[in-house]
C-alpha cells in the first residue's frame, strides 16, 4: 500500500487524517513515524494556502512521499481578521491556551454582541510525488463568546467560540458533532476525492 505523509507530529492529528482516510489505499504516516519530526519547517507566509503548500513541499521532498500538510487558524472580524495565520504565536512563545483566548477575550471585551463574528480556517495542501499540488479550504463561521465554555472537549480557542447555529462553545460540543460542522472537516471532507483519485 502506497504511503501519505501527514507533516504533522502530532499524533492526535495524524490519527484523525488516519481515521478520516481509513477507507482509501494508503497507509497514513506521521512525521514521528519516518523520523522527520526533528526536520523544523516555518510558516513565514501571509496566507494559510502559502503555508501550507510550502510545508507540504518540504516535508515531500525530503520524505520523497505523497505528503498532505495544513495551515489553521482564527480570523476575527473585529480585529480585521487576526490573529489568522498567526494564532499559534497570538500571546507570545511559551503561552498556554488558556492564556491565548483570554487574550482574545480582553481585546474583544468593548466589542458588542453583533459585532463578534469570526471564523476558522482551515486549508490543507496535498502535494503528490511527481510534484503536482492540490490545496483545499474550509471554514467555520461563528461568533467569539463573552466568557470561556464550561466543557470538556476540543483545544485552542474552542471555550470562545460559538459556532453558527449553535448556543454553546465549541468545547461543549462531542467530537464527531464538531468534527461535522468544522473547518478541519470540512476541508477533510473536500481532500477525501482527490485522495481517492491520487496516484502515489
Ligand atoms: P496550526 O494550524 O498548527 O498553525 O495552529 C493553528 C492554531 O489555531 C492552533 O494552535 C489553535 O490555537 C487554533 N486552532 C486551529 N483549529 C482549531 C480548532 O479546531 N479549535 C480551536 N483552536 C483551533
Amino acid at each position: 500500500m502506497p504511503k501519505l505523509l501527514i507533516a504533522s507530529s502530532n499524533a492526535g492529528k495524524v490519527r484523525e487524517y488516519g481515521e478520516m482516510f481509513a477507507t482509501l489505499s494508503y497507509e497514513t504516516v506521521g512525521l514521528r513515524d519516518i523520523d522527520l519530526h526533528t526536520l523544523k519547517v516555518d510558516e513565514p507566509f501571509d496566507t494559510f494556502e502559502e503555508n501550507a503548500i510550502h510545508k507540504a513541499r518540504a516535508y515531500a521532498q525530503a520524505s520523497g512521499l505523497a505528503t498532505l500538510a495544513d495551515d489553521s487558524g482564527l480570523m476575527v472580524d473585529a480585529l480585521d481578521g487576526r490573529p489568522g495565520v498567526l494564532t499559534a504565536r497570538y500571546a507570545g512563545d511559551g503561552a498556554s491556551d488558556r492564556d491565548r483566548y483570554m487574550k482574545l477575550l480582553g481585546e474583544l471585551a468593548n466589542v458588542p454582541e453583533g459585532e463578534r463574528g469570526a471564523r476558522f480556517v482551515c486549508v490543507i495542501a496535498l502535494v503528490r510525488r511527481d510534484g503536482t499540488t492540490e490545496q483545499v479550504r474550509g471554514e467555520c463561521a461563528g461568533r467569539i463568546a463573552f466568557a470561556p465554555g464550561t466543557g470538556t472537549h476540543g483545544f485552542g480557542f474552542d471555550p470562545v467560540f460559538i459556532p453558527d447555529g449553535y448556543d454553546v462553545t465549541f468545547d461543549q460540543l462531542p467530537p464527531e458533532q464538531k468534527h461535522a460542522i468544522s473547518h478541519r472537516g470540512r476541508a477533510m471532507q473536500m481532500i477525501l476525492p482527490i485522495l481517492a483519485g491520487l496516484s502515489a
